[in-house]
């Protein structure tokens, strides 16, 4: 039986805590942790405490992306299942992705004419990555990503609106067909297809440690659900907790130059399933490498999707000159952001643009963007030389029609030109973004102790994970990770139990 936290329960909630005064504690606690978790989360149904069983085929600690891509592919490989959600709903940081799922060679760039190799993925990734990739583990992902598309989409989640992000020459970014973020559309659609498969999905229970034999194999996990400590047996567990981009002091003992900059993390990516596997002799790899993302606006540490510039939007300064070529990998429009003496740059658009690109109406909803009829006045609002700001506009728009950036080399996101009024921005600067290295995995996702061998019964998906990414990961990489070597995890650990 499924707890509804229903609309009619929050309502009754509301009147009661009018009558009982120490009840509000916890209407209030409830609906700011929901919201800080994840903005926007639509409400969904969980499992009851009271039902989380004394052992399971496999247990799952974390239902992000890779969490319930693991859930959905052990219950379907015939596996007893039941996910350890910390947070008091789902989703994790992927809620919050953005710009969409990179893929090559899939059905959907051959519908839409795009032409583009596994082995050019691969060449970008790991140019990308300075060539510090694990080249087993990014081979297993460029080479099963138009197959994870497949599978996304046999379940009803479609990703057929394709655009680009810095970095990668093609169109390979893959995200719902009406151009919005893929985050929400993503979890939404893998919940549905988890509470499908009557899998028991268990919120605010806090994996806290892995219990393991005297072998040092992996048993179960001992949680504390709702304020109680558990233990619950496994034949085998999967990590899929995330990374650490919200634990400040983590990210700081790895990266210390990173101290004093904003996340856009939501609050439950604290490293706790690098922790927990470190408790028992996992190794780790890049743990240093922390990805700051170049457009964050700070005030609210909302990330400002790539896809923004995939869609055509430029950066200038706050002279209202371009600097830099927006299309660039993160790691190198980040530095030539903090670089400028204000250490701040805008994003600028076109009305043309935002229909392109859904994700603006929802920074205009908080209040993130600046708008004005035309560019004069848009700079005036900018506090911003308009005579600077027209020019690099016009020099822009001159680019885009002869299809080369003479000034900054810029060759994607320049299939419109930006000349539909009114104009807007949204001022922005780096922030902490993902964390690319974690616990050290193979192509089975086998958690891998400093001898290299497996650690028994236990596997690793997802941002929690090192290797995949190298010192650089491209936008739209995450996603196709956590879809596929999740999917890898509970295909493996449920063939693993069914042996
Ligand atoms: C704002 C933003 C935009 C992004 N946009 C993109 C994009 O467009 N494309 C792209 O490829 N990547 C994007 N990324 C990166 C990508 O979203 C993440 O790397 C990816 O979603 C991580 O998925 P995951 O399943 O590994 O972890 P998460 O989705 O973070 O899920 C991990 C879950 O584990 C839970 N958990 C943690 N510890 C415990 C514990 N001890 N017990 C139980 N549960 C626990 C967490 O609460 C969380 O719900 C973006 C990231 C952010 C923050």
């Amino acid at each position: 039986m499924k707890k509804k936290i229903s609309y009619l329960f929050i309502s009754m909630m509301l009147v009661l805590a009018v009558l009982v005064p120490s009840l509000s504690v916890f209407a209030e606690e409830s609906t700011s942790e929901s919201e800080d978790a994840v903005s926007g989360a639509s409400q969904k149904e969980y499992t009851d405490p009271a039902e989380l069983a004394e052992s399971y085929d496999i247990v799952i600690v974390g239902a992000g992306g890779a969490g319930m891509a693991a859930a959905i592919a052990a219950h379907d490989g015939g596996a007893n299942v039941a996910i350890l959600e910390k947070m008091p709903i789902v989703g994790g940081n992927s809620s919050k992705s953005s710009a969409g799922m990179n893929a090559s060679e899939t059905k959907f760039q051959k519908e839409q004419g795009i032409e583009d190799s596994n082995d050019k993925f691969f060449e970008e990734t790991l140019k990308g990555g300075k060539e510090t990739n694990d080249q087993e583990l990014l081979h297993f992902l460029v080479d099963h990503s138009a197959d994870a598309i497949d599978w996304l989409d046999s379940m009803g989640i479609t990703l057929n609106n394709i655009t680009t992000t810095g970095g990668m020459s093609v169109q390979r970014t893959h995200r719902p067909e009406d151009g919005s973020a893929v985050g929400q559309y993503l979890v939404e659609g893998l919940y549905a297809n988890v509470t499908e498969r009557k899998i028991p999905t268990f919120v605010n229970a806090d994996v806290k440690e892995l219990l393991v034999d005297d072998n040092n194999a992996v048993t179960g996990v001992k949680v504390n659900i709702e304020g109680q400590e558990k233990e619950v047996s496994a034949k085998k567990v999967i990590l899929t907790t995330g990374g650490f981009g919200a634990n400040m002091d983590m990210v700081v003992e790895n990266k210390p130059e990173l101290e004093g900059f904003v996340t856009t993390n939501q609050e439950g990516s604290q490293g706790d399933g690098i922790k927990m596997a470190q408790a028992i002799g996992a190794a780790t790899v890049d743990m240093d490498q922390i990805q700051i993302h170049p457009t964050v606006e700070q005030t609210t540490s909302f990330l400002i999707s790539e896809a923004v510039r995939g869609e055509g939007a430029i950066l200038v300064s706050q002279e209202g000159n371009r600097f830099f070529n927006e299309m660039e990998t993160r790691d190198k429009v980040s530095a030539a952001i903090i670089d400028l003496p204000e250490k701040y740059a805008y994003i600028v658009g076109d009305s043309a643009l935002k229909e392109r690109a859904k994700q603006i109406k929802t920074y205009e909803e908080k209040g993130l963007v600046v708008e004005a009829d035309s560019l004069e006045d848009l700079a005036k609002e900018l506090d911003m030389p308009a005579e600077n700001l027209t020019a690099t506009l016009d020099a822009w728009n001159k680019s885009v029609e002869a299809g080369k950036d003479e000034e900054f080399g810029r060759e994607t996101g320049m299939e419109e030109g930006l000349a539909t009024g009114p104009f807007f921005a949204i001022k922005i600067a780096p922030g902490i973004h993902h964390t690319m290295g974690g616990l050290k995995i193979n192509t089975n996702t086998e958690v891998l102790n400093e001898e290299g061998q497996p650690i028994a019964n236990l596997y690793a998906a997802g941002e929690l994970t090192g290797g995949i990414h190298g010192q650089n990961r491209i936008g739209g990489n995450a996603v196709a990770d956590i879809i596929i070597f999740g999917r890898q995890a509970g295909t493996v650990a449920s063939a693993a139990v069914a042996e």
